[in-house]
Protein backbone atom coordinates (compact mmCIF):
# COMPACT_ATOMS: atom_id res chain seq x y z
CA UNK A 1 0.00 0.00 0.00
CA UNK A 2 0.96 3.43 -0.54
CA UNK A 3 0.12 6.70 0.48
CA UNK A 4 -0.20 10.33 -1.05
CA UNK A 5 -0.73 13.73 0.65
CA UNK A 6 -4.78 14.27 0.62
CA UNK A 7 -5.74 16.26 -2.84
CA UNK A 8 -5.07 19.92 -2.45
CA UNK A 9 -2.31 19.80 -0.05
CA UNK A 10 1.60 19.57 -0.17
CA UNK A 11 4.34 18.44 2.14
CA UNK A 12 7.47 21.52 2.25
CA UNK A 13 10.39 19.89 1.99
CA UNK A 14 13.41 20.63 3.69
CA UNK A 15 15.03 22.78 0.65
CA UNK A 16 11.63 24.60 0.19
CA UNK A 17 10.75 25.28 4.10
CA UNK A 18 13.64 27.81 4.15
CA UNK A 19 11.98 29.97 1.97
CA UNK A 20 8.76 29.52 4.05
CA UNK A 21 10.49 30.94 6.67
CA UNK A 22 12.29 34.02 5.29
CA UNK A 23 8.84 35.39 3.95
CA UNK A 24 7.87 34.74 7.95
CA UNK A 25 10.53 36.70 8.84
CA UNK A 26 10.23 39.41 6.44
CA UNK A 27 6.26 39.19 7.31
CA UNK A 28 7.38 39.03 10.99
CA UNK A 29 9.40 42.68 10.92
CA UNK A 30 7.35 44.22 8.57
CA UNK A 31 3.80 43.37 10.95
CA UNK A 32 6.55 44.77 14.03
CA UNK A 33 7.44 47.95 12.07
CA UNK A 34 4.18 48.92 11.49
CA UNK A 35 2.86 48.09 15.12
CA UNK A 36 0.41 44.75 13.74
CA UNK A 37 0.70 42.27 16.51
CA UNK A 38 0.35 38.85 16.14
CA UNK A 39 -3.02 36.64 17.50
CA UNK A 40 -3.23 32.93 16.99
CA UNK A 41 -6.69 31.62 17.35
CA UNK A 42 -8.01 27.93 16.65
CA UNK A 43 -7.91 25.82 13.50
CA UNK A 44 -11.86 25.14 14.07
CA UNK A 45 -14.36 27.61 15.12
CA UNK A 46 -18.17 26.77 15.17
CA UNK A 47 -19.92 26.74 11.51
CA UNK A 48 -22.09 29.52 12.39
CA UNK A 49 -19.39 31.94 13.14
CA UNK A 50 -18.50 31.56 9.48
CA UNK A 51 -21.84 31.68 7.90
CA UNK A 52 -22.17 34.64 10.01
CA UNK A 53 -19.00 36.53 9.51
CA UNK A 54 -18.08 35.35 5.88
CA UNK A 55 -21.37 35.47 4.59
CA UNK A 56 -24.23 32.69 3.46
CA UNK A 57 -24.39 34.06 -0.02
CA UNK A 58 -20.37 33.46 -0.54
CA UNK A 59 -18.90 30.44 -2.13
CA UNK A 60 -16.98 30.06 0.45
CA UNK A 61 -19.50 29.39 2.77
CA UNK A 62 -21.73 27.60 0.36
CA UNK A 63 -19.48 25.50 -1.63
CA UNK A 64 -15.77 25.40 0.18
CA UNK A 65 -16.09 24.67 4.11
CA UNK A 66 -14.98 21.45 5.75
CA UNK A 67 -17.48 21.10 8.01
CA UNK A 68 -18.31 18.40 10.51
CA UNK A 69 -20.31 17.03 13.52
CA UNK A 70 -17.66 16.56 16.20
CA UNK A 71 -18.90 13.57 19.14
CA UNK A 72 -20.44 15.84 20.99
CA UNK A 73 -22.82 16.82 18.21
CA UNK A 74 -21.30 20.61 17.34
CA UNK A 75 -21.21 21.63 14.02
CA UNK A 76 -17.41 22.63 13.48
CA UNK A 77 -15.76 24.56 10.52
CA UNK A 78 -12.20 23.98 9.55
CA UNK A 79 -11.50 27.36 9.23
CA UNK A 80 -11.64 29.09 5.37
CA UNK A 81 -10.14 32.26 6.07
CA UNK A 82 -9.24 34.87 9.54
CA UNK A 83 -11.01 37.43 9.55
CA UNK A 84 -14.06 36.09 11.56
CA UNK A 85 -11.89 34.70 14.06
CA UNK A 86 -10.21 37.54 14.59
CA UNK A 87 -13.37 39.74 15.02
CA UNK A 88 -14.50 36.86 17.52
CA UNK A 89 -11.78 36.95 19.75
CA UNK A 90 -11.93 40.86 19.61
CA UNK A 91 -15.69 40.61 20.45
CA UNK A 92 -14.71 37.83 23.18
CA UNK A 93 -11.70 39.08 24.59
CA UNK A 94 -13.36 42.97 24.78
CA UNK A 95 -10.34 44.76 22.71
CA UNK A 96 -12.41 47.34 22.01
CA UNK A 97 -11.67 48.23 25.70
CA UNK A 98 -8.23 48.73 25.49
CA UNK A 99 -6.84 51.46 26.10
CA UNK A 100 -4.66 51.39 22.57
CA UNK A 101 -7.42 51.82 19.61
CA UNK A 102 -7.41 50.67 16.61
CA UNK A 103 -6.48 47.37 17.54
CA UNK A 104 -4.23 46.61 15.00
CA UNK A 105 -3.90 42.02 14.98
CA UNK A 106 -1.54 39.97 12.18
CA UNK A 107 -1.70 36.33 12.02
CA UNK A 108 -0.46 33.63 9.92
CA UNK A 109 -1.45 30.32 9.63
CA UNK A 110 -3.40 27.65 7.59
CA UNK A 111 -6.61 27.68 6.00
CA UNK A 112 -9.03 25.49 4.58
CA UNK A 113 -11.29 25.25 1.44
CA UNK A 114 -12.77 22.74 -0.70
CA UNK A 115 -11.49 23.73 -4.38
CA UNK A 116 -10.83 22.70 -7.18
CA UNK A 117 -6.75 21.84 -7.39
CA UNK A 118 -4.94 24.30 -9.76
CA UNK A 119 -1.50 26.09 -9.65
CA UNK A 120 -2.16 28.50 -6.57
CA UNK A 121 -5.17 26.90 -5.72
CA UNK A 122 -5.16 24.58 -2.52
CA UNK A 123 -7.28 23.09 -0.16
CA UNK A 124 -4.92 23.71 2.82
CA UNK A 125 -3.05 26.87 2.38
CA UNK A 126 -1.51 30.11 4.66
CA UNK A 127 -2.81 32.79 4.59
CA UNK A 128 -1.27 36.02 6.11
CA UNK A 129 -3.48 38.18 7.02
CA UNK A 130 -3.76 41.60 9.28
CA UNK A 131 -6.94 43.51 10.68
CA UNK A 132 -7.17 47.05 12.11
CA UNK A 133 -10.35 47.55 14.31
CA UNK A 134 -11.65 50.45 15.84
CA UNK A 135 -10.75 53.25 13.60
CA UNK A 136 -12.75 54.27 9.92
CA UNK A 137 -10.19 56.60 8.98
CA UNK A 138 -9.15 56.34 5.58
CA UNK A 139 -5.35 56.83 6.25
CA UNK A 140 -5.47 53.28 8.29
CA UNK A 141 -7.12 52.33 4.43
CA UNK A 142 -4.06 53.39 3.42
CA UNK A 143 -1.64 51.60 5.76
CA UNK A 144 -3.04 48.63 5.32
CA UNK A 145 -2.12 48.38 1.41
CA UNK A 146 0.76 49.68 1.81
CA UNK A 147 1.85 46.94 4.42
CA UNK A 148 0.62 44.45 2.36
CA UNK A 149 2.84 46.08 -0.86
CA UNK A 150 5.50 45.81 1.55
CA UNK A 151 5.53 42.11 2.14
CA UNK A 152 6.31 41.73 -1.40
CA UNK A 153 8.53 45.00 -2.21
CA UNK A 154 10.55 43.52 0.54
CA UNK A 155 11.03 40.25 -1.21
CA UNK A 156 12.09 41.96 -4.22
CA UNK A 157 8.64 41.00 -5.91
CA UNK A 158 8.13 44.75 -8.52
CA UNK A 159 5.70 43.65 -11.04
CA UNK A 160 2.67 44.25 -9.27
CA UNK A 161 -0.58 46.75 -9.25
CA UNK A 162 -2.62 47.97 -6.74
CA UNK A 163 -6.17 48.11 -7.98
CA UNK A 164 -9.00 49.85 -5.61
CA UNK A 165 -12.76 50.09 -5.34
CA UNK A 166 -14.74 51.64 -3.09
CA UNK A 167 -18.46 49.37 -2.44
CA UNK A 168 -19.70 52.63 -0.71
CA UNK A 169 -21.82 51.96 2.08
CA UNK A 170 -25.35 50.65 2.77
CA UNK A 171 -27.39 53.17 0.70
CA UNK A 172 -24.83 53.15 -2.04
CA UNK A 173 -25.48 48.94 -2.18
CA UNK A 174 -29.27 49.12 -1.91
CA UNK A 175 -29.17 51.63 -4.94
CA UNK A 176 -26.86 49.64 -6.50
CA UNK A 177 -28.62 46.43 -5.72
CA UNK A 178 -31.89 47.71 -7.49
CA UNK A 179 -29.95 48.58 -10.67
CA UNK A 180 -28.69 45.78 -10.88
CA UNK A 181 -31.64 43.50 -10.58
CA UNK A 182 -33.28 45.47 -13.24
CA UNK A 183 -30.03 45.16 -15.77
CA UNK A 184 -29.59 41.62 -15.38
CA UNK A 185 -33.18 40.58 -15.47
CA UNK A 186 -33.43 40.66 -19.67
CA UNK A 187 -30.79 38.15 -19.68
CA UNK A 188 -31.77 36.19 -16.20
CA UNK A 189 -31.87 33.08 -18.18
CA UNK A 190 -28.33 32.97 -19.72
CA UNK A 191 -26.94 33.30 -16.44
CA UNK A 192 -25.44 30.11 -14.48
CA UNK A 193 -27.93 28.76 -11.51
CA UNK A 194 -25.86 30.20 -8.72
CA UNK A 195 -25.71 33.56 -10.41
CA UNK A 196 -29.60 33.04 -10.97
CA UNK A 197 -29.97 32.53 -6.99
CA UNK A 198 -27.20 35.46 -6.34
CA UNK A 199 -29.48 38.03 -8.33
CA UNK A 200 -32.50 37.35 -5.89
CA UNK A 201 -29.73 36.89 -2.49
CA UNK A 202 -27.00 39.28 -3.05
CA UNK A 203 -26.85 40.70 -7.06
CA UNK A 204 -23.39 41.98 -6.30
CA UNK A 205 -22.01 38.52 -5.99
CA UNK A 206 -22.62 38.06 -9.78
CA UNK A 207 -20.15 40.61 -10.77
CA UNK A 208 -17.75 38.17 -9.17
CA UNK A 209 -18.66 35.01 -10.93
CA UNK A 210 -16.03 32.64 -12.52
CA UNK A 211 -18.70 31.08 -14.77
CA UNK A 212 -20.14 34.15 -16.26
CA UNK A 213 -17.23 36.65 -16.41
CA UNK A 214 -18.34 36.62 -20.10
CA UNK A 215 -21.12 37.03 -20.51
CA UNK A 216 -21.82 40.88 -22.27
CA UNK A 217 -24.08 42.02 -19.59
CA UNK A 218 -21.20 42.04 -17.51
CA UNK A 219 -19.43 44.68 -19.04
CA UNK A 220 -22.41 47.19 -19.36
CA UNK A 221 -23.66 46.13 -15.87
CA UNK A 222 -24.03 49.67 -13.64
CA UNK A 223 -20.75 50.52 -11.67
CA UNK A 224 -21.24 50.68 -7.87
CA UNK A 225 -19.37 54.09 -7.96
CA UNK A 226 -21.64 55.53 -9.92
CA UNK A 227 -23.98 54.88 -7.35
CA UNK A 228 -21.64 56.38 -4.37
CA UNK A 229 -23.12 58.97 -1.25
CA UNK A 230 -21.08 62.02 -1.04
CA UNK A 231 -20.05 60.73 2.09
CA UNK A 232 -18.93 57.40 0.51
CA UNK A 233 -16.92 59.19 -2.44
CA UNK A 234 -15.59 61.61 -0.03
CA UNK A 235 -14.11 58.40 2.14
CA UNK A 236 -12.77 57.10 -1.20
CA UNK A 237 -10.92 60.26 -2.67
CA UNK A 238 -9.42 60.80 1.16
CA UNK A 239 -7.98 56.95 0.94
CA UNK A 240 -6.77 57.37 -2.55
CA UNK A 241 -4.84 61.17 -1.03
CA UNK A 242 -3.66 59.21 1.37
CA UNK A 243 -2.20 56.45 -1.65
CA UNK A 244 -0.49 59.48 -2.98
CA UNK A 245 1.16 60.83 -0.13
CA UNK A 246 2.67 57.40 0.55
CA UNK A 247 3.43 57.52 -3.15
CA UNK A 248 1.79 54.11 -3.30
CA UNK A 249 0.60 54.01 -6.98
CA UNK A 250 -3.08 52.17 -7.73
CA UNK A 251 -5.53 51.56 -10.65
CA UNK A 252 -9.23 52.23 -9.58
CA UNK A 253 -11.49 48.91 -11.20
CA UNK A 254 -15.60 50.21 -11.08
CA UNK A 255 -15.65 46.37 -11.30
CA UNK A 256 -14.00 45.25 -8.29
CA UNK A 257 -16.14 43.38 -5.57
CA UNK A 258 -14.18 40.77 -3.30
CA UNK A 259 -15.64 37.27 -2.57
CA UNK A 260 -16.55 38.33 0.92
CA UNK A 261 -20.11 39.70 2.37
CA UNK A 262 -18.88 41.87 4.49
CA UNK A 263 -17.06 44.38 2.84
CA UNK A 264 -18.05 48.08 2.26
CA UNK A 265 -16.10 51.38 1.48
CA UNK A 266 -12.26 50.21 0.59
CA UNK A 267 -12.18 46.69 -1.50
CA UNK A 268 -8.32 46.09 -3.02
CA UNK A 269 -6.81 43.57 -4.57
CA UNK A 270 -3.04 42.96 -5.50
CA UNK A 271 -2.18 41.50 -8.64
CA UNK A 272 0.98 40.15 -10.08
CA UNK A 273 1.61 41.69 -13.79
CA UNK A 274 3.36 40.37 -16.73
CA UNK A 275 3.77 36.92 -16.94
CA UNK A 276 2.26 35.54 -14.16
CA UNK A 277 1.46 31.67 -12.64
CA UNK A 278 -0.95 29.53 -14.11
CA UNK A 279 -4.35 31.46 -14.79
CA UNK A 280 -4.09 33.41 -11.16
CA UNK A 281 -3.25 36.79 -11.48
CA UNK A 282 -4.61 38.04 -7.38
CA UNK A 283 -2.15 37.51 -4.82
CA UNK A 284 -3.92 39.27 -1.97
CA UNK A 285 -7.11 41.20 -0.99
CA UNK A 286 -8.89 42.72 1.13
CA UNK A 287 -11.24 45.54 2.25
CA UNK A 288 -13.37 47.41 4.75
CA UNK A 289 -15.86 45.54 7.14
CA UNK A 290 -17.65 48.33 8.85
CA UNK A 291 -20.32 46.83 10.46
CA UNK A 292 -18.88 43.35 10.52
CA UNK A 293 -18.39 43.33 14.38
CA UNK A 294 -21.46 44.18 15.20
CA UNK A 295 -22.95 41.24 13.64
CA UNK A 296 -20.87 39.06 15.57
CA UNK A 297 -21.60 40.58 18.97
CA UNK A 298 -19.21 43.05 19.55
CA UNK A 299 -20.15 46.99 19.96
CA UNK A 300 -19.76 49.36 16.63
CA UNK A 301 -16.14 48.88 15.45
CA UNK A 302 -15.16 49.77 11.70
CA UNK A 303 -12.34 47.54 10.76
CA UNK A 304 -10.33 46.73 7.73
CA UNK A 305 -7.73 44.02 6.65
CA UNK A 306 -6.70 41.77 3.99
CA UNK A 307 -4.98 38.03 3.32
CA UNK A 308 -3.23 36.55 0.85
CA UNK A 309 -1.69 33.24 0.63
CA UNK A 310 1.97 32.54 1.62
CA UNK A 311 1.97 29.98 -1.65
CA UNK A 312 0.95 32.51 -4.38
CA UNK A 313 3.28 34.77 -3.04
CA UNK A 314 6.25 32.29 -3.96
CA UNK A 315 4.68 31.36 -6.72
CA UNK A 316 4.85 34.46 -8.18
CA UNK A 317 8.68 34.85 -6.76
CA UNK A 318 9.32 31.61 -8.92
CA UNK A 319 7.36 33.19 -11.89
CA UNK A 320 9.50 36.24 -11.53
CA UNK A 321 12.95 34.46 -11.08
CA UNK A 322 13.68 35.63 -8.10
CA UNK A 323 15.66 33.70 -5.41
CA UNK A 324 14.98 34.66 -1.97
CA UNK A 325 18.35 35.18 0.34
CA UNK A 326 17.76 31.99 2.49
CA UNK A 327 19.78 31.22 5.91
CA UNK A 328 20.66 27.26 6.13
CA UNK A 329 24.07 27.59 6.22
CA UNK A 330 26.96 25.77 7.50
CA UNK A 331 29.93 27.31 9.30
CA UNK A 332 32.24 24.04 9.92
CA UNK A 333 32.14 20.79 8.90
CA UNK A 334 34.54 18.75 11.51
CA UNK A 335 36.43 15.40 9.65
CA UNK A 336 37.85 12.58 11.68
CA UNK A 337 40.09 10.25 10.85
CA UNK A 338 40.12 7.38 12.86
CA UNK A 339 38.15 6.38 16.41
CA UNK A 340 39.96 8.37 18.56
CA UNK A 341 39.35 11.70 16.36
CA UNK A 342 36.14 10.93 16.07
CA UNK A 343 35.06 11.30 20.13
CA UNK A 344 37.56 14.71 19.90
CA UNK A 345 34.90 15.42 16.95
CA UNK A 346 32.04 14.54 19.28
CA UNK A 347 33.24 17.16 21.13
CA UNK A 348 34.41 19.90 19.40
CA UNK A 349 31.02 20.10 17.27
CA UNK A 350 29.13 20.48 20.51
CA UNK A 351 31.38 23.43 21.57
CA UNK A 352 31.24 24.97 17.87
CA UNK A 353 27.17 24.95 19.05
CA UNK A 354 27.08 26.37 21.86
CA UNK A 355 29.01 29.16 20.59
CA UNK A 356 25.99 29.64 18.38
CA UNK A 357 28.31 28.25 14.92
CA UNK A 358 26.27 25.87 13.01
CA UNK A 359 28.38 22.34 12.84
CA UNK A 360 27.70 19.34 11.72
CA UNK A 361 29.96 15.62 11.35
CA UNK A 362 29.81 12.31 10.38
CA UNK A 363 27.71 9.68 11.53
CA UNK A 364 28.05 6.63 9.19
CA UNK A 365 31.93 5.92 9.72
CA UNK A 366 32.85 7.05 6.20
CA UNK A 367 36.10 7.76 5.06
CA UNK A 368 37.94 10.75 4.79
CA UNK A 369 37.17 11.64 1.23
CA UNK A 370 33.67 10.98 1.76
CA UNK A 371 33.70 12.95 4.28
CA UNK A 372 35.00 16.13 2.73
CA UNK A 373 32.19 15.57 -0.19
CA UNK A 374 29.70 15.93 2.55
CA UNK A 375 31.23 18.99 3.69
CA UNK A 376 31.26 20.13 0.05
CA UNK A 377 27.71 19.52 -0.67
CA UNK A 378 26.73 20.95 2.92
CA UNK A 379 28.43 24.37 1.46
CA UNK A 380 30.12 24.63 5.01
CA UNK A 381 32.50 27.68 5.45
CA UNK A 382 35.32 25.65 6.91
CA UNK A 383 36.67 22.27 7.94
CA UNK A 384 38.81 20.63 10.25
CA UNK A 385 40.47 16.95 9.46
CA UNK A 386 40.93 15.18 12.73
CA UNK A 387 43.90 12.69 12.72
CA UNK A 388 46.90 11.65 15.53
CA UNK A 389 48.99 14.48 14.98
CA UNK A 390 46.27 16.97 15.11
CA UNK A 391 45.16 15.26 18.39
CA UNK A 392 48.75 15.36 20.24
CA UNK A 393 49.06 18.85 18.97
CA UNK A 394 45.79 20.31 19.85
CA UNK A 395 45.74 21.85 16.94
CA UNK A 396 44.50 21.88 13.57
CA UNK A 397 44.70 23.74 10.34
CA UNK A 398 41.24 25.45 9.78
CA UNK A 399 40.55 25.41 5.66
CA UNK A 400 38.38 28.01 4.41
CA UNK A 401 36.58 26.20 1.55
CA UNK A 402 35.86 29.59 -0.55
CA UNK A 403 39.59 30.54 -1.12
CA UNK A 404 41.57 27.17 0.11
CA UNK A 405 43.09 29.14 2.63
CA UNK A 406 44.47 26.93 5.85
CA UNK A 407 45.55 28.56 9.22
CA UNK A 408 46.84 26.61 12.48
CA UNK A 409 44.42 26.92 15.18
CA UNK A 410 44.56 25.71 18.90
CA UNK A 411 41.42 23.71 19.91
CA UNK A 412 41.06 25.74 22.34
CA UNK A 413 41.10 28.90 19.87
CA UNK A 414 38.60 27.38 17.39
CA UNK A 415 35.05 28.52 18.22
CA UNK A 416 36.61 32.21 18.67
CA UNK A 417 38.68 31.83 15.38
CA UNK A 418 35.41 30.67 13.33
CA UNK A 419 33.13 33.61 15.42
CA UNK A 420 35.47 35.96 14.19
CA UNK A 421 36.41 34.95 10.36
CA UNK A 422 32.95 33.04 9.39
P1 LIG B 1 -10.04 33.69 -5.54
O1 LIG B 1 -10.90 34.64 -6.28
O2 LIG B 1 -8.69 33.46 -6.15
O3 LIG B 1 -10.73 32.40 -5.18
P2 LIG B 1 -10.71 34.68 -2.95
O4 LIG B 1 -11.51 35.88 -3.20
O5 LIG B 1 -11.38 33.41 -2.59
O6 LIG B 1 -9.70 34.41 -4.16
P3 LIG B 1 -9.80 35.60 -0.41
O7 LIG B 1 -10.82 34.81 0.31
O8 LIG B 1 -9.93 37.05 -0.46
O9 LIG B 1 -9.61 35.01 -1.88
O10 LIG B 1 -8.37 35.21 0.15
C1 LIG B 1 -7.31 36.14 0.11
C2 LIG B 1 -6.09 35.53 -0.52
O11 LIG B 1 -5.90 34.20 -0.06
C3 LIG B 1 -6.13 35.39 -2.02
O12 LIG B 1 -5.80 36.60 -2.65
C4 LIG B 1 -5.06 34.35 -2.24
O13 LIG B 1 -3.75 34.91 -2.11
C5 LIG B 1 -5.28 33.45 -1.08
N1 LIG B 1 -6.10 32.26 -1.41
C6 LIG B 1 -7.44 32.16 -1.41
N2 LIG B 1 -7.82 30.91 -1.71
C7 LIG B 1 -6.68 30.20 -1.88
C8 LIG B 1 -6.40 28.84 -2.20
N3 LIG B 1 -7.38 27.96 -2.36
N4 LIG B 1 -5.10 28.45 -2.30
C9 LIG B 1 -4.10 29.33 -2.10
N5 LIG B 1 -4.30 30.62 -1.82
C10 LIG B 1 -5.57 31.06 -1.71
MG1 LIG C 1 -11.91 31.72 -3.67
Amino acid sequence: MSFKVPKGTQDILPGQTEKWQKVERVIRDLCNVYRYNEIRTPMFESTELFQRGVGDTTDIVQKEMYTFEDKGGRSLTLRPEGTASSVRAYVEHKMFGSADQPVKLYYTGPMFRYERQQAGRYRQFVQFGVEAIGSKDPAIDAEVMALAMDVYKTLGLTELKLVINSLGDKETRDAHRAALVEHFAPVKDELCADCQSRLAKNPLRVLDCKVDAKHPAMATAPALTNYLTADSATYFADVKKYLDILGIPYEVDPNLVRGLDYYNHTAFEIMITGDGFGTITTLCGGGRYNGLVEDIGGPESPGIGFAMSIERLLLALEAKGIELETENNLDMYVVAMNEEAKAKAVELVANFRKAGITAEMDYLNRKMKAQMKAADRQAAKFVIVLGESELEQQAVNVKTMATGDQQQVAFADLASFVQANK
